[in-house]
């Protein structure tokens, strides 16, 4: 049982589907989040929708800066702190794939401005969750922040980004599933504290997945809903969870250990989703299934299709359990050897 009262932080309004990102003056207006706006975006998006956002808030009533940031580096946010002194945003907007939103959520935390945050891609689940994960050094520093305001997912401007990023997506759902037995885990042999309810909405968008992986793998605009509201569900379910839990165990931990072995070899999601397929086996679950849909989506399930060598992924196995001490999972306390690392990989198909 946990003792201290339960706070739940929720965004306000979330908005999904076609050429909805011109509905972000009106968001502004309806949630009374002031006048003066600081976007946080990337070169290559501001490169695709900066016409369009230029046009849109020229004839609202909001004024705007434009900070175009490059590395999710903690020392990036940092360094950002200035301009928003000087600049004194109402609201900041996070504008891209994952490092503007991350970045506008940790400023949004550190000043208390509220942000929105207008995904450009379908890749992750840190969306409209509140952690914002910045890179310090070799390592992925997850910094409690607070969940946006609002969500703007515009599926026509995320349907357009290349088709491993919308699928990356998926993958990173499909995590679910050992996220949460890792979860149960946890609260069994260390009694940590466990929601069922943020389980098993965080279990029902990796569902969601392998319910729907036909459309998602024909990349359909409808197969790119199923994946960018099962992001926002994730996302929720960390709100209502108040950690990562739900959504981020035993194979986030592979893919956090294949990110400093191997240089951030593949995309997050495509990462996960490998070590989804190893971490099942480990639980005993059926970890066939999982790779099947994986495939089937088009997502990789071999250390090849990743572009890591073998032995990356067998070190990976043997590591992971030190990126996060405090995050218990089937991997235990003092992880694999690397010979049970290596069955592991071999027997799961993942190397050959
Ligand atoms: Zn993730």
């Amino acid at each position: 049982m946990r003792r201290e009262p339960h706070v739940i932080d929720l965004p306000k309004k979330v908005v999904v589907g076609e050429n909805v990102i011109w509905q972000i003056p009106k968001v502004i207006q309806e949630l009374r989040l002031g006048r003066k706006a600081l976007i946080i975006t990337g070169p290559n998006v501001w490169g695709l929708v900066g016409k369009a956002i230029e046009e849109m808030m020229s004839s609202s009533n909001v004024s705007y800066e434009v900070i175009k940031v490059s590395k999710p580096t903690l020392g990036e946010a940092e360094g950002l702190n200035e301009a928003l002194n000087k600049f004194l945003p109402d609201l900041i907007i996070g504008l891209g794939g994952g490092k503007p939103i991350d970045i506008a959520k940790y400023l949004s935390a550190n000043s208390g401005t509220p942000f929105i945050s207008v995904p450009t891609t379908s890749s992750h689940d840190g969306i409209a969750s509140p952690f914002a994960s910045l890179r310090g050094g070799s390592r992925i520093t997850s910094v409690l922040a607070k969940p946006p305001v609002a969500v703007i997912a515009d599926l026509s401007v995320i349907a357009s980004a290349p088709a491993r990023v919308i699928k990356a997506g998926a993958g990173d759902l499909i995590a679910k599933f050992t996220a949460v037995l890792d979860w149960r885990l946890a609260h069994r042999l260390k009694g940590e504290y466990y929601g069922d309810y943020s389980a098993q909405l965080a279990l029902l968008s990796a569902k969601h997945v392998v319910n729907y992986s036909d459309m998602i793998s024909k990349l359909s605009l409808e197969g790119v809903r199923v994946i960018v509201e099962g992001l926002i569900s994730s996302s929720v379910a960390m709100c209502i969870a108040g950690s990562s839990r739900p959504a981020s165990g035993s194979e986030h931990l592979f893919s956090h250990a294949l990110d400093s072995i191997a240089n951030y070899p593949a995309l997050h999601g495509e990462q996960v989703g490998l070590g989804t397929i190893m971490m099942s086996y480990l639980h005993g679950r059926e970890w066939r299934k999982i790779k099947k849909v994986l495939k089937k989506i088009g997502l990789p399930t071999t250390a090849k299709e990743l572009g890591v060598r073998d032995v990356d992924v067998i070190e990976a196995l043997t590591i992971a359990h030190k990126i996060r001490t405090e995050r218990y999972t089937i991997l235990g306390e003092s992880g694999l050897t690397y010979e049970a690392a290596e069955k592991l990989a071999r027997e799961t198909e993942v190397i050959d």
